[in-house]
């Protein structure tokens, strides 16, 4: 068997045994990256060299008896809007084409402690905007179980290379739900940690205050794996949680008995199609057969939860996206007796997709005197009744259960002149991150060749039980056993 079909775990340990070496697996990975880049198109950069250096160099250390860390050699991809440093950060922009880190952000610091080969930056929706990687500047990415199909967005190149087996894990981030959604699509399991678990120093910003970094993975276990290693407290992010960690992947205990599963009906509204309901009520009842119970749930505010993402991720990315302005860095563009007026506006003109301009006047218009307290301060409001819905909906279960997105995979094309039904892709997703709360996705059923993801929730802070209730699932049913097949 193709070393590019083992999970993480296996890798490490093989490599820890001695039965292939760091640069092995580097060069069967870079292999079926070259191989399989024509069709998926998966990475802005790879970064083959490197990547071999660093193996060869892994193996010298491990032939001198050191250790090596928990990733040693297992090959990761990163969403091109993590910095590492000397490497491009190009948050699939034309602003930040040639941009090159100077410094690592505080997951790659934690990656490469535990003895991570970074391949390369992958694909994405510009600055995080979008939920199907047809947003990036530079060329869509292709989802692997069938190209005519999108991956999935914004993190549409880090899951469409891990559901490739082209690196074994990536790393994405989830505003809305572009971890879960992508990972719905490519039939991979995505977690968004809680908000404050993973740092953000080095994240590039879109909406900060929903903005978290998490792992994308082939299997529960390699999620666990690798969320240990990214997890933690950092103080470079004002936001970071400090508290010691639980082991996650010793919460994969295979039981589930006694667990209360929620299952809030507005999640299975709105256009959610009739495969994508069979899926995750069979997967619930799966559970219960397995010593869950199930319990029903009702959540009022959901169907607000979208139109108020739309107003707060705006204002929040009109804030943070003020720095492109062609004084500090990224593109300029200015013509002679241009005033910086000129040279901004120029600038941000030409370095701004479409979709980002848009969500920038939205921004801009929402936090401006007279609009404030109709817009941004309003849907504030309703974030905290959101917020309540969860906290009301805990009382009464330990995890809840819903679909990660109303369809599968759409092709591309599909949507692009139809920005709300773009939108509406995240309906299940964002309501999470607006609560700050962890959700996981993993493939609970396949519909004319595409995967279904359930979604599950968790109460802050609590991955062990969502990584729990996941691997039990996970073991008890094929859907890790499927491969798309290119
Ligand atoms: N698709 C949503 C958006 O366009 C969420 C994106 C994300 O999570 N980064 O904003």
């Amino acid at each position: 068997m193709s070393l590019t079909e083992l999970p993480a775990v296996q890798i490490a340990a093989r490599i820890q045994a001695k039965q292939v070496s760091c640069r092995e697996v580097a060069d069967e990975f870079l292999a079926r990256i070259e191989a399989l880049e024509p069709q998926v198109a998966a990475f802005i950069t790879v970064s083959a060299d490197e990547a071999r250096k660093r193996a060869d160099s892994l193996d010298r250390r491990l032939a001198a008896g050191e250790d090596i860390g928990a990733l040693g050699g297992v090959p990761i991809a990163l969403k091109d809007n993590l910095c590492a440093k000397g490497q491009k950060t190009t948050c699939a922009s034309k602003m930040l084409e040639n941009f090159v880190s100077p410094y690592d952000a505080h997951v790659v610091q934690r990656l490469l402690s535990d003895g991570a080969v970074l391949v390369g930056k992958t694909n994405m929706d510009e600055f995080g905007m979008g939920s199907s990687t047809e947003n990036s500047a530079f060329f869509p990415t292709r989802n692997p179980w069938n190209t005519s199909r999108v991956p999935g967005g914004s993190s549409g190149g880090s899951t469409a290379s891990v559901a490739a087996r082209q690196v074994p894990l990536a790393l994405g981030s989830d505003t809305g739900g572009s971890i879960r959604q992508p990972a719905g699509f490519c039939g991979c399991v995505g977690l968004k940690p809680t908000y404050g678990l993973v740092s953000r120093y080095g994240l590039v910003a879109f909406a900060s205050s929903l903005d978290q970094i998490g792992p994308l993975a082939n299997s529960v276990e390699d999620a666990a794996l690798l969320l240990q290693s990214i997890a933690g407290h950092d103080k470079r992010d004002s936001t970071s949680i400090n508290r010691a960690l639980p082991d996650y992947r010793a919460a994969l205990t295979g039981d589930v008995r006694g667990l209360r599963i929620g299952i809030p009906s507005q999640f299975f509204a709105q256009g959610v199609s009739s495969a994508v309901q069979n899926a995750v009520h069979a997967a619930i009842d799966q559970l219960v057969e397995m010593g869950a119970q199930a319990v029903e749930i009702s959540m009022p505010t959901t169907e607000y939860a979208l139109s108020c993402y739309y107003i707060i991720a705006p204002s929040e990315a009109s804030s943070n996206l003020a720095r492109y302005d062609g004084v500090k860095y990224g593109l300029r563009v200015v013509e002679s007796g241009d005033d910086v007026i000129q040279m901004a506006s120029r600038t941000r003109a030409a370095g701004f997709g479409h979709e980002v301009q848009h969500r920038i006047l939205i921004g801009t218009h929402a936090l401006s005197s007279g609009f404030y307290d109709a817009y941004y301060a309003k849907a504030q409001k309703v974030r905290t009744l959101i917020r309540r819905d969860f906290d009301a909906a805990f009382e009464k279960c330990d995890v809840l259960a819903t679909p990660t997105t109303p369809t599968t995979a759409f092709a591309l094309g599909e949507k692009v002149g139809d920005p709300l039904a773009m939108k509406l892709a995240d309906v299940c997703t964002i309501p999470i991150n607006m609560a700050g709360l962890p959700a996981l996705s993993l493939p609970c059923g396949m519909d004319n060749g595409l995967s279904i993801g359930l979604q599950l929730i968790g109460r802050l802070l609590d991955e062990s039980t969502l990584l729990r209730v996941a691997g039990a699932y996970e073991d008890a049913t094929q859907w890790r056993e499927m491969r798309p097949t290119l």
